[in-house]
């Protein structure tokens, strides 16, 4: 753990949004970390910015309690498509995490969608629970191990032998729908497509979404950087990231696509 923090009960709703989601739409967010931006990862482009705590030890962040009760004020829900499972860290570090999916379908009764990190997909328990939501979308920015520690920078227990078998066991058991979702930072070679490519015909998922970090990445750590907002919330330091170009994000889905014929999904990049 790089550091330890207090934590408090947290000051803010678990709930926030609904931000515009280019992948799910309408999305509704709970974020079941809240105070202390919590990962086992420490992504460069990160849009919470430096995280806290880094750390792949599960706890209870937001009582599950406090999560029903956030989400019944929110009621009704109106033009709303989707609730996300995100916010201020990986979700799957939550102990709570199935009680919390249960909350949310429960309450909601709409498409539950987690964002994850996959570092804990190894855990038969997170499995488990994460076989609740109706999508789940696993990231996998790294095709080798030096790309891992150079973009996702994890905890050192961390490696991508493991986050592969992780995921691929996950999807031997779940029978909803995987996208694989992938941060495109740089120009990709044709041997790193031919690699990805490789990676993905052994996961199958249903969709692979790839993205770049178009969203500007707070330097100081603010709770409203787990939306989309950010951009508007001046006047917080931000750092904006070197994207590749939209004609370079299209090439590499078509690529994809044209070899292993899975939906590739991607934003528009001016
Ligand atoms: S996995 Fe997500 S929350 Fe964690 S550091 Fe990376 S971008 Fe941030």
């Amino acid at each position: 753990m790089s550091a330890t923090l207090s934590r408090q009960q947290p000051q803010h709703s678990a709930v926030y949004g609904p931000v515009n989601s280019w992948r799910f739409g309408r999305s509704l967010g709970i974020d079941p970390i809240c105070s202390v931006s919590t990962c086992s990862f420490n992504c460069v482009y990160c849009q919470l910015g430096k995280i806290q705590v880094t750390t792949t030890q599960r706890q209870i962040f937001v009582p599950t309690m406090q999560i029903f009760d956030d989400l019944r004020a929110k009621l009704p829900l109106e033009q709303i498509d989707v609730v996300t499972l995100s916010g201020s860290g990986e979700p799957t570090l939550a102990l709570n995490l199935e009680k919390i999916i249960g909350v949310v379908k429960k309450v909601t009764r709409l498409p539950t969608v987690v964002l994850t990190n996959s570092t804990m997909l190894h855990d038969p328990t997170v499995r488990s629970a994460l076989k609740l939501a109706d999508i789940v979308a696993a990231k996998l920015d790294a095709i080798s191990s030096n790309q891992l520690q150079q973009i996702n920078r994890p905890v050192e227990t961390i490696n991508l032998p493991d986050i592969l078998a992780g995921i691929e066991q996950f999807r031997q058991e779940y029978q909803g729908h995987l996208a694989i979702q992938t941060m495109v930072l740089s120009r990709w070679t044709p041997d790193m497509v031919k690699d990805y490519i490789e990676i993905i015909q052994r996961l199958q998922p249903n969709e692979i979404q790839i993205n770049v970090p178009s969203r500007p990445r707070v330097l100081v750590r603010q709770l409203e950087a787990r939306g989309n907002n950010i951009a508007q919330s001046t006047p917080y330091l931000v750092q904006n990231l070197k994207c590749v170009s939209g004609d370079i994000l299209a090439a590499v889905a078509t690529q994809i696509h044209d070899a292993i014929n899975i939906p590739v999904t991607y934003p528009a990049v001016a």
